[in-house]
């Protein structure tokens, strides 16, 4: 299968059935635009007038056009591509908005000991998702890890600069969150006053409501894509979720999965699904990723640590599916047939 038809199929799997928003009674629908845009399906809604909305997609999506330019590590031409280039040890300056994504993907990747690293390219490149089906040989991740490390990454007022060469940045698993900020932040600015982004598995919803409705949303089941969770609004209003279920293959019956410890240079095992929420979108993605590869132990340590933060996280073991929760969400999520 082609990439692009793979990476569609990802995309609508995630569209479809990583989280949805569960239709209440007599709700007013949105107006509402779906298109594909940093590789996955992106959805948005907003209430209000149609006339008045329906021009305002075209500059909502060119938000997430902007930040595939700067930020997307499938792009030779760009700004990601550009800044790699750089010598070792020499300062190279940056856009205001990549930059402000490195700083916060270093803050994150400290926070969680490097659970989450924004250099983590050179495993991604090896194994390659989702265009993969063979395991990698160790020697080969072995050579790929040595080259992975954020304290490499060195940020300085306007630019970067980096320790040593042969690093490259992957921003997947904060990009995309990033964009929906954007996209959120420029509706709000048109005059939108409530609506909702969905991209690939990462939400972002504002205002309330016309007919005075609850923002209610579901969490996939992980291993039951008919089935999901339903969670009450926490009122925070970003919410992502990192799973095993979105990109991988079986290899003698083990599941080999895109998201990958920097720690052993492997798919994490931790954990099968991770749900964040937050208050930004950026945040919530990036914290996804790295509460599914700490597991439920510290990732749960590491959520609580923030009263903004809240996590919900999926194992799989001998005695099945467990779900482990932060406090401010334990009670707050149901199961729906
Ligand atoms: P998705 O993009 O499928 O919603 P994530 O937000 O968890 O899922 O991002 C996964 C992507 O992040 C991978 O495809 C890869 O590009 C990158 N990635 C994988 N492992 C890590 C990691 N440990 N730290 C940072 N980025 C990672
Ligand atoms: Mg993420």
């Amino acid at each position: 299968m082609g990439a692009i038809i793979k990476r569609i199929l990802f995309a609508l799997t995630a569209l479809a059935l990583v989280l949805w928003l569960i239709p209440s009674p007599q709700a007013i629908p949105p107006v509402r635009d779906d298109r594909m845009a940093l590789g996955t399906l992106v959805t948005i809604k907003l209430y209000g007038e149609e006339e008045q909305l329906r021009p305002l997609f075209a500059g909502a999506y060119a938000e997430f056009a902007r930040v595939d330019s700067l930020m997307s590590h499938y792009r030779a031409d760009g700004e990601l591509a550009q800044i790699e280039r750089a010598a070792p040890g020499q300062f190279i300056a940056c856009s205001r908005e990549l930059f402000e994504v490195l700083e916060r993907s270093l803050y994150w990747a400290q926070e969680s000991a490097g659970a989450f690293d924004p250099t983590v390219g050179p495993l991604t490149r090896l194994w390659n998702f989702p265009d993969v089906d063979a395991l990698p040989d160790s020697a080969a991740v072995e050579a790929a890890l040595a080259q992975v490390g954020y304290g490499a990454l060195q940020i300085e007022a306007g630019g970067v600069r980096f320790a040593h060469a042969g690093i490259h940045l992957d921003l997947g698993a904060a990009a995309k969150g990033y964009a929906v900020d954007r996209a959120v932040a420029y509706l709000q600015a048109a005059g939108v006053e409530a609506g909702l982004i969905e991209a690939g598995g990462d939400i972002r919803y504002w205002g309330a409501k016309p007919d005075g409705s609850d923002w209610r949303f579901g969490v996939q089941h992980p291993r039951n894509p008919q089935k999901f969770f339903e969670v009450e609004d926490i009122g925070l209003v970003a919410i992502a979720t990192s799973g095993d279920y979105e990109q991988y293959f079986e290899w003698n019956g083990l599941r080999y999965h895109h998201i990958l410890d920097p720690a052993s240079g492997w798919p994490a095992r931790g954990a099968i699904s991770a749900t964040i929420w937050a208050q930004t979108a950026m945040d919530a993605d990036i914290l996804a990723t790295a509460v599914f590869v700490l597991g439920p132990e510290r990732g749960l340590e590491m959520a609580e640590k923030w009263p903004d933060v809240e996590a919900l996280i999926f194992t799989e073991g001998a005695d099945g599916l467990q779900s482990r929760a932060t406090s401010g969400i334990e009670s707050r999520f149901r199961f729906v047939d």
